[in-house]
C-alpha cells in the first residue's frame, strides 16, 4: 500500500491543476450565472483525458487508474462542479458501462467519441415515481420485428441537453422489478424523443439537465446494452464508479469551501486582529480539514477497490455518503466564517454552498448510500 501518486501521476494531476486554475475557474461564476452548457470546456478537458480518463487507450481514452480520475474530478470540481459532473457522467455513467458491457460494434460505435469529447454521453435511469425506489421503472421497451420500441418518460438527465446518446433503462419483462429492466444506447436524435429543460435548480447551473419522453422510439436489436433483463445490474455497475466520482466531485466544493475560510480567516481582521487568531475558528477549520481529510482516504480507498476487485459497492457508498456530507458541512461552516461576505450573492462561497447539495441527492440521496451500506454490512 502506497499513499502518494507515482511522478507520471503527479504529471498528470499537475496539468489538470493548470486546466482547472486557468481555464475553468475563471469561466465557473458565468457558469453559474448563465446556466449554459459549457461544452467548449468539454472538449479542452476531453483534450487533457478527462472526457475519458479510465477509458482504455484503445478506445482513445487516457487509460488512468480510478485513484487517478478521483484525484483529477476533485481538481476540476474545485474550480467548477458543473464541468466536474459533466464529465463524471460522460465517463462513469456512460463510457465506461459501454467498455463493460457492450458489444464490439457499441464499443467502435460510441466509446471513443465519448472518450475523445466528439460525442457527449447521458444516463437516463430516473423517473416520476423511480428516483430511489429506481427499480420501478415505467418505461417500457417492447421487442417488435424491427428490434424495440421504447415509451416512457425520463427525468432530470444530466448532459441530455447536448448529448449525441443515452444509456436508457426501461422494462422488458412487466412485474419483474429489476429482474424485468434491460438498458439500451439510444442516439438522442431518434424520431419519437422529444425533450424539455428540466425544472430550474438550485445548483450546479449549466448541467444540461433534460426530461425525455419518448414516444414509440424505434432501436435495432443492437441497441441493447448488456442481456436483456440485466439493466439493473447495467445501471448498478455504473453506479459504482460514478458515486466514486461524484464523492470525489463533492470533495472539490468542500476544498474549495475549505480553501475560502482558510484565506478569510488569515485576513479578516475583526476586534484588532485576524479572525483565525480565535480559537473557535480555528476548531472549525480542524475539524474541516480533518473530516475532508478522511472523506478523500475512503474516496481513494473506494477507487482503488472499485479498479482491483469484482464489486466495490459498500466503498463506493461509504465514500459518497462521507464526501457528500463532509463536503456539505464545509460549505455551511465556510458560509459562516466569512459571514455577510459569504452570503452575498456572487460570492464563491455562496456558488459553493448551493453547489454542494445536489451531491446528497443524485446517484442515490444519502438515506441510499445508508440504506446500501447497512444491506452489505447486515449480510
Ligand atoms: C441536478 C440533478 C441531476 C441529476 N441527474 C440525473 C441523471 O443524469 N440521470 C438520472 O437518471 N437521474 C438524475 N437525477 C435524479 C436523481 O438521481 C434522483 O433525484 C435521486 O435518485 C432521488 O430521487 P427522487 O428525487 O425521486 O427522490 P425520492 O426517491 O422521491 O426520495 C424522497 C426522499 O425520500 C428518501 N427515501 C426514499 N426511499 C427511502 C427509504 N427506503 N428509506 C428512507 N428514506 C428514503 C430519499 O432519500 C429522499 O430524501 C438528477 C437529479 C438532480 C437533482
Amino acid at each position: 500500500m502506497t499513499f502518494s501518486f507515482t511522478p507520471e501521476q503527479q504529471a498528470f494531476l499537475d496539468a489538470v491543476r493548470r486546466f482547472a486554475a486557468e481555464r475553468v475557474a475563471p469561466r465557473a461564476a458565468e457558469l453559474d450565472r448563465t446556466g449554459v452548457f459549457p461544452r467548449d470546456l468539454v472538449r479542452d478537458a476531453a483534450a487533457l483525458g478527462l472526457a475519458g480518463t479510465t477509458i482504455p487507450a484503445a478506445y482513445g481514452g487516457a487509460a488512468r487508474d480510478y485513484v487517478t480520475y478521483a484525484a483529477a474530478i476533485e481538481i476540476v470540481s474545485s474550480a467548477s462542479a458543473t464541468v466536474a459532473v459533466i464529465l463524471t457522467v460522460n465517463n462513469s455513467l456512460v463510457a465506461e458501462p459501454i467498455v463493460t458491457f457492450g458489444t464490439d460494434d457499441q464499443k467502435a460505435a460510441w466509446v471513443r467519441r465519448l472518450a475523445t469529447g466528439q460525442s457527449i454521453g447521458a444516463f437516463a435511469l430516473s423517473e416520476a415515481g423511480a428516483g430511489s425506489d429506481a427499480a420501478n421503472q415505467q418505461t417500457s421497451a417492447r421487442l417488435d420485428d424491427r428490434g424495440y420500441v421504447i415509451n416512457g418518460r425520463k427525468i432530470w438527465v444530466a448532459n441530455a441537453e447536448q448529448a449525441d446518446v443515452a444509456i436508457v433503462f426501461a422494462r422488458t419483462e412487466p412485474d419483474a422489478r429489476g429482474r424485468g429492466i434491460s438498458a439500451f444506447l439510444v442516439p438522442l436524435d431518434t424520431p419519437g424523443i422529444t425533450m424539455t429543460a428540466s425544472p430550474e435548480s438550485l445548483g450546479v447551473h449549466g448541467l444540461g439537465c433534460m426530461d425525455i419522453e419518448l414516444t414509440d422510439v424505434h432501436v435495432d436489436a443492437g441497441a441493447l446494452l448488456g442481456e436483456s433483463g440485466h439493466g439493473f445490474r447495467v445501471a448498478m455497475r455504473a453506479l459504482e464508479g460514478g458515486r466514486v466520482a461524484i464523492a470525489a466531485q463533492a470533495l472539490g466544493v468542500g476544498q474549495a469551501a475549505l480553501e475560502e475560510a482558510l484565506d478569510y480567516s488569515r485576513t479578516r481582521q475583526v476586534f484588532g486582529q485576524p479572525i483565525g487568531n480565535f480559537q473557535a475558528i480555528q476548531f472549525q477549520l480542524s475539524d474541516l480539514a480533518t473530516d475532508l481529510s478522511a472523506a478523500r482516504m475512503l474516496t481513494w480507498k473506494a477507487a482503488d477497490t472499485h479498479d482491483r476487485a469484482p464489486r466495490a459497492t459498500l466503498e463506493a457508498a461509504m465514500a459518497k455518503l462521507q464526501a457528500s456530507e463532509a463536503a456539505h458541512r464545509a460549505a455551511d461552516r465556510a458560509m459562516q466564517i466569512l459571514a455577510s461576505e459569504g452570503y452575498r450573492k456572487g460570492s464563491r462561497v455562496e456558488r459553493l454552498f448551493r453547489d454542494v447539495r445536489a451531491a446528497e441527492i443524485y446517484q442515490g440521496t444519502s438515506e441510499v448510500q445508508r440504506m446500501i451500506i447497512a444491506h452489505e454490512i447486515l449480510g
